[in-house]
């Protein structure tokens, strides 16, 4: 049975570069992106979207939602390809779930749980480091990610609320306009989106973009969302 910590409870952790297990949690993962995951990865990497997602993911349709689902591929032996001897090669853009680590969270409508994940090679909870789960969001700079994961979470919301299953056209949509946000900005050019449905932003910014793109898709597949 999971314990659900609010924002205010606390538990005992640290990890740092002397432990024993350092690295040990970046090997052999099942490592889900987010659509902002990936904006900060490939810039971070200076890629374009196209190039990040060819390179260095898979892609599926997630079995419970019905939508496309981005995993990391890990090197041949099975570690990340990010992380190296002195550490995570992408620190300051690594991915949502790495950062939210030893946490996980749920969002239920309004709000928001966190539990503890325990794996069994991790040796930071034997460490005197107490945080409350506020502390710990904040530290690791979570809270950013959180809110642009959530409007992902609404398109998942939006194809519950709709019952709706996707044909491979629509599931293609999805993955572009969430996921590959360089493709996506050649389509919405091309395809004079912007000028038919009288939206002004701006284009060249991937967060603008990606927000407007679960927006539209949530509208266009779904009519669950305005314009
Ligand atoms: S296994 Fe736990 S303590 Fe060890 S490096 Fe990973 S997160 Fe830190
Ligand atoms: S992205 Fe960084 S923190 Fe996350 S698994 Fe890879 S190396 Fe570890």
């Amino acid at each position: 049975m999971l314990e659900m910590l609010r924002l205010s409870d606390k538990f005992k952790f640290l990890c740092h570069k002397n432990i024993e297990c350092f690295n040990r949690c970046c090997y052999d993962l099942n490592l889900f992106l987010t659509p902002y995951d990936i904006i900060r990865l490939k810039n971070r990497l200076k890629l374009t979207s196209t190039e990040f997602l060819k390179k260095y993911t898979t892609w599926h349709v997630g079995f419970k939602t019905g939508l496309p689902v981005v995993v990391l591929k890990m090197r041949d032996d099975l570690t990340c390809p990010f992380v190296a001897d002195k550490g995570c090669l992408v620190y300051k853009d690594r991915p949502s779930s790495c950062r939210l680590y030893p946490l996980a969270r749920i969002k239920l409508r309004d709000e928001e749980y966190y539990y503890i994940v325990r794996e069994e090679h991790c040796k930071g909870f034997d460490e005197d480091k107490e945080w409350t789960v506020e502390d710990w969001l904040e530290d690791q700079e979570v809270n950013e990610y959180n809110r642009m994961n959530d409007l992902f979470m609404e398109l998942i919301s939006s194809k519950h609320k709709s019952g709706k299953r996707l044909n491979d056209e629509e599931i293609q949509l999805v993955y572009m306009a969430c996921f590959d946000v360089d493709q996506f900005r050649g389509f919405v050019k091309e395809n004079e989106l912007l000028n038919k449905l009288d939206v002004e932003i701006d284009i060249q910014d991937d967060v603008e973009l990606m927000r407007f793109g679960i927006n539209w898709l949530r509208f266009k597949i779904f009519g669950d969302a305005k314009i």
